[in-house]
């Protein structure tokens, strides 16, 4: 019997929610404290798994229209430029944030969910369960009442006990002529973290990474200075961004990670980020903010339990793996090492992937 849900945010897993409830006749208001279309920190790579959600939910269509860059390698650079390249087992997409997130938004409106946007939720009554929502426009506040809430708003600020913070930030601009072959994400290894840089569509590069804050904080918060200092750190950086010109603000925002919710109260139901959030070097963040939402929308709209274990497994190994890669990559001592040991061994470059969830 479909019933009434308020999905707190409009990423990629709350839009993606959105859609299949709404589909399947429930009525959804789907609340965005920001207007659209807006950037956002993040590598914007969409791995094979959010691929694989876009066409099974028949959005591929609208988004392959938007003209994302296809990537099919990935190449780890250590500092001293040494490289080693890895063919991805299944393409990913590399496609902005302003892009995505304003398409799969307006798929949610077009298959009937309401849009509160833009709009913030400042409370959610865990018991009843009601929201509370300000329009950000008028200042007023209303509640919303539901059956169930779905908290997709990248943190679980509003509700659920927000996770420990981390010490890192994540960092981002676009560029313009930057060298190098328009099929691949490269990962640049520093001392103590990484940069990654992929094409995304209308001939611009997106420039991501995840630094410590105390670094930026040393530097005044002046990013270019960073950038200056991270392509000084690494020669193969050095001689793709020679002649590069940034042609976007820089961005920056705590970086999440931690695991998979053990607990969450009986109509209340964390998707993505706010789910689990995983060190973003392997790309896979949307893919799985993507595929939770439709794990846990699935099951709401044929009156399912979802389960922690569903969830878990879609993290789990992804995590671990992911993490280890940055330490390694973040290791001066240990990123050339690696990259022999990839060179030599396609067997561990196959296995590295399937932990990272490409395979
Ligand atoms: C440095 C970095 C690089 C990354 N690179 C990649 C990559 O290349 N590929 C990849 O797949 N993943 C990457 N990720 C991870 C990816 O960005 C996240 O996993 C993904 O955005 C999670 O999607 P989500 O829908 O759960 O949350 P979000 O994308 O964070 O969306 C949450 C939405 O909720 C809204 N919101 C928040 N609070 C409220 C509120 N109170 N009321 C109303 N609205 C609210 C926000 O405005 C936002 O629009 C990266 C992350 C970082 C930090």
């Amino acid at each position: 019997m479909p019933s009434a849900t308020t999905i707190i945010g409009a990423g990629p897993a709350g839009s993606i929610a959105a859609i299949v409830l709404a589909r399947a006749g429930w009525q959804v208001t789907l609340v965005e404290q920001h207007r659209f279309p807006r950037d956002k920190v993040c590598g914007e790579c969409v791995s094979a798994l959010g691929i694989d959600v876009l066409t099974r939910l028949r959005l591929i269509g609208a988004l392959r229209s938007l003209g994302p860059t296809k990537l099919t390698r990935s190449v780890l650079v250590a500092s001293d430029g040494s490289s080693a390249s890895v063919d991805l087992p299944r393409p990913m997409w590399g496609l902005s944030r302003s892009a995505l997130d304003d398409a799969l938004l307006r798929e949610a409106r077009a298959a009937g969910a309401t849009i509160e946007q833009p709009a913030r939720c400042e409370d959610v009554d865990v018991e009843r369960p009601h929201v509370v929502i300000r329009d950000l426009l008028t200042n007023c506040t209303r509640e919303i009442r539901s059956d169930y809430v779905i908290i997709a708003d990248g943190k679980a600020g509003c509700s659920l006990a927000p996770p420990p913070r981390t010490t890192d930030l994540g960092v981002k601009a676009h560029f313009a002529d930057v060298d190098g072959r328009p099929d691949s994400i490269a990962l640049f290894g520093l001392d103590g973290h990484y940069v990654g840089l992929a094409p995304i569509e209308g001939n611009r590069w997106n420039l991501c990474m995840s630094v410590p804050a105390a670094r930026v904080r040393a530097l005044r918060a002046d990013l270019d200075a960073l950038f200056e200092q991270c392509v000084r750190e690494n020669r193969g950086l050095a001689s793709r961004m020679r002649r590069a010109r940034r042609i976007g603000p820089w961005l920056s925002s705590p970086l999440p990670r931690h695991a998979v919710r053990k607990h969450w109260p009986p109509r209340i139901i964390p998707i993505g980020n706010a789910a689990a959030a995983l060190e973003p070097i392997g790309g896979e963040g949307i893919g799985l903010a993507m595929r939770s939402a439709e794990l846990a929308a699935a099951s709401l709209a044929s009156s399912r339990r979802i389960s922690h274990d569903d969830f878990d497994r879609l993290w789990r190994v992804r995590s671990i793996a992911c993490r280890a890669m940055s330490k390694l990559l973040s290791s001066p001592m240990l990123a050339g090492d690696v990259i022999d040991a990839m060179r030599a061994n396609d067997h561990l470059n196959h296995l590295a992937m399937g932990w990272m969830g490409k395979s």
